[in-house]
């Protein structure tokens, strides 16, 4: 599946759609009967909506969620016919003929985003349907209790509309034992009786690990389809996604006491072999990740020292004999010895800014099952 990679670039990134594929199929085989969506928001998260997509489509996944307008407009023609495209930033004013024009179903997150919607179906003459999402504790987007409590003394607010999706989503479902996982449930089971009758959505990809109680009709699992680990502290069920090598520039031999890179940071204590390779903060290697990740030669694992520039990454490969790596050669970043949310969590950050931040510059490899690797 994979084109030979590119000497070109200075790093490549694999994805593996198989195993996105794969990830999908162990999720829906945990919510029973209930559908399962995909969330492509961020151009899948950095992994290219344009490939993700498809991809999940052919496996028969038919409900697919961006954040954007402008996303679903780019990604609904590559869907089948009957893939449904919602948008969870729903229409901004004056945006919503475009919804329209286009096919896609916005996400009410308002009194305003409703009204303005149902005052479009009265214009056009005709039923226009859409997801409501209500706000059951994160305070970010949705009808809040004030809305709701209006809404249900309001006949006419759902005239011409069809209610095809009542949503929320959760504040803290990746910490199971967090209060606020039964509480917003609590919330939404109330906040579905004062609409109009229609299937449910609560779940993200943690959302599905804390059980049936949380499932309804259906569940819109991101991360975890790119192999972030749903659950806190636990093994993580799904399968890696992406590895990402860089190669090698340059290597050289230090004596002890040298300074390495930007602000003189790291200082050799010994006489050591430096290697620079060919990925920096440009591409998302993040500059915390400085004097702390490491990269893998094979099974030897070799840290990274000084700070990471914009364009490479200085690396202690004493460990190695001489000769061992050399220009062109390739190491591990994110792979089979460390994933996304270790590189993440050593940068202090989370998986999901790690993964949408890595670069543009680098050569993609869309893989199947086996993946691919630079020779
Ligand atoms: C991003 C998002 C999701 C997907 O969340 P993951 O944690 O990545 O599974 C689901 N629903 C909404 C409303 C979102 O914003």
């Amino acid at each position: 599946m994979s084109g030979p990679a590119s000497p070109g670039a200075g790093a490549v990134l694999t994805i593996d759609l198989g195993a996105i594929v794969a990830n999908w199929r162990l999720l829906k085989s945990r919510v029973g009967r209930a559908d399962c969506a995909a969330v492509l928001k961020a151009d899948a998260y950095g992994l290219g909506a344009a490939q993700v997509g498809p991809a999940l489509a052919a496996a028969g996944c038919r409900q697919f969620f961006v954040a954007h307008l402008d996303e679903a407009i780019a990604l609904k023609p590559m869907l089948p016919r009957d893939a449904t495209v919602s948008v969870l930033h729903g229409p901004l004013p004056g945006s919503e003929a475009e919804f329209v024009a286009h096919g896609l179903r916005p996400v009410l997150n308002s009194r305003a985003q409703l009204d303005a919607w149902r005052a479009l179906a009265h214009r056009l003459d005709r039923e226009l349907g859409a997801i409501v999402q209500v706000d059951t504790g994160m305070a970010r987007l949705g009808l809040d209790e004030r809305e709701l409590r209006a809404l249900a003394d309001d006949r006419e607010a759902f005239v011409g509309l069809r209610v095809e999706l009542v949503m929320s989503h959760l504040a803290c479902a990746d910490e199971q034992a967090h209060p606020a996982n039964a509480a917003q449930l609590e919330r939404f089971v109330a906040a579905r009786r004062r609409l109009p009758p229609a299937p449910a959505s609560l779940a993200n990809s943690s959302g599905i690990f804390l059980g049936s109680s949380h499932h309804f009709e259906l569940v819109r699992p991101g991360a975890a389809l790119y192999g972030l680990a749903p659950v806190a502290g636990a093994p993580n069920p799904m399968r890696p996604v992406v590895r990402l090598q860089a190669r090698v520039i340059q290597v050289r031999e230090l004596p002890a006491g040298t300074p390495v890179g930007y602000g003189h940071a790291w200082t050799s204590e010994r006489p050591s072999r430096i290697a620079t390779a060919s990925v920096g903060y440009a591409d998302g290697w993040l500059r915390r990740l400085g004097g702390r990740a490491s990269v893998w030669a094979g099974d030897v694992e070799l840290p990274i020292v000084g700070r990471v520039s914009m364009d490479t990454v200085t690396i202690d490969a004493t460990a190695l004999p001489a000769g061992a790596l050399a220009a062109g050669d390739a190491v591990d970043l994110i792979g089979p010895n460390g994933d996304v949310d270790h590189v993440a969590a050593q940068a202090g950050t989370i998986g999901y800014e790690m993964l949408t931040r890595l670069g543009r510059r680098f050569e993609r490899i869309y893989g199947g099952a086996a993946g691919a690797s630079l020779p």
